[in-house]
C-alpha cells in the first residue's frame, strides 16, 4: 500500500501539472474558452503604429478571447475621415471602410488608428463598432498620459490599449454597455473611467459573452 502510495507520487505530480495548465486554459481573464476550433482575429494598423504596441495587443488578445490573432497589412491613415473643423476622424466611416475591404478570413477586425476619433454626437470617442460586421477600430491618441500633459507611463498606455480593444471586440459579441464601472463594458467618458474599469468582463456580461458565443457557434 506505501509501495505503491510512492509509486504514484510522480504521478499525482504529473497530474497536478497537467490539472494547473489546464486551469489555465479558463483564467478570469480568458473570454472565450471553450471554442472547437480558434477563431482568427486581425488587427490592422492605421498610419504607423509602433510594432511594440501592436505585438503587446496581438499577444493579449489571443491570451484573453482565445484565438489566434495576426497583424494585418498598414493602410494608410483615414484621411477620407477627417472633419477639418472638428479636426478629428469620424469613426463610422473608418469601420465602413474596413468592412468594404472584404478580408476574408477572419472572424472580427480591429483597427488601431492614432488620430482623435469623433462620432457626430459626442466630442470624442476611444473607439467604435459595428456589431453586424464586426469590425472594430480604436484610437490610440487618448490613451497616453501625454495627451493629459502627464508624465509618459508606457505600461498604463499599454494597459488602455488592451481596456479599449476588449471593450470594443466585447461590442462584435453583442455586448452593449454595462452599467457597472469595473467591467470592460462599461462606456468610458474620460480616461480615468477607462483606468478605473479595467480589462476584465463583470460576471453579468462574461454570462452575457458566454451565451452570444453559444448563439455564434450555431450560426
Ligand atoms: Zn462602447
Ligand atoms: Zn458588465
Amino acid at each position: 500500500m506505501i509501495s505503491s502510495l510512492k509509486c504514484n507520487c510522480k504521478l499525482a505530480t504529473y497530474i497536478t501539472l497537467i490539472l494547473l495548465t489546464a486551469n489555465n486554459v479558463f483564467t478570469r481573464t480568458n473570454y472565450a474558452a471553450n471554442t472547437d476550433m480558434k477563431k482568427i482575429f486581425c488587427i490592422i494598423p492605421m498610419g504607423h503604429i509602433d510594432n511594440d504596441i501592436l505585438q503587446h495587443t496581438q499577444m493579449e488578445l489571443e491570451k484573453r478571447f482565445n484565438v489566434a490573432v495576426e497583424i494585418g497589412r498598414q493602410l494608410e491613415e483615414p484621411t477620407y475621415a477627417y472633419h477639418k473643423h472638428k479636426k478629428q476622424y469620424h469613426s463610422t466611416r473608418i469601420l465602413k471602410k474596413i468592412h468594404n475591404l472584404r478580408l476574408a478570413g477572419y472572424d472580427r477586425i480591429l483597427a488601431l488608428v492614432d488620430v482623435d476619433l469623433y462620432i457626430p454626437e459626442r466630442t470624442f470617442v476611444f473607439g467604435g463598432a459595428d456589431v453586424n460586421k464586426k469590425v472594430s477600430v480604436i484610437s490610440l491618441t487618448r490613451l497616453r498620459q501625454e495627451f493629459y500633459a502627464l508624465p509618459d507611463d508606457p505600461a498604463l498606455f499599454k494597459y488602455r490599449t488592451i481596456i479599449e480593444a476588449v471593450h470594443e471586440l466585447g461590442h462584435t459579441y453583442g455586448l452593449y454597455h454595462c452599467k457597472n464601472n469595473k467591467c470592460v463594458m462599461f462606456l468610458s467618458n474620460t480616461i480615468g473611467d477607462t483606468d478605473h474599469k479595467g480589462a476584465e468582463l463583470c460576471s453579468n456580461c462574461e454570462k452575457i459573452m458566454e451565451r452570444k458565443k453559444d448563439i455564434l457557434k450555431r450560426e
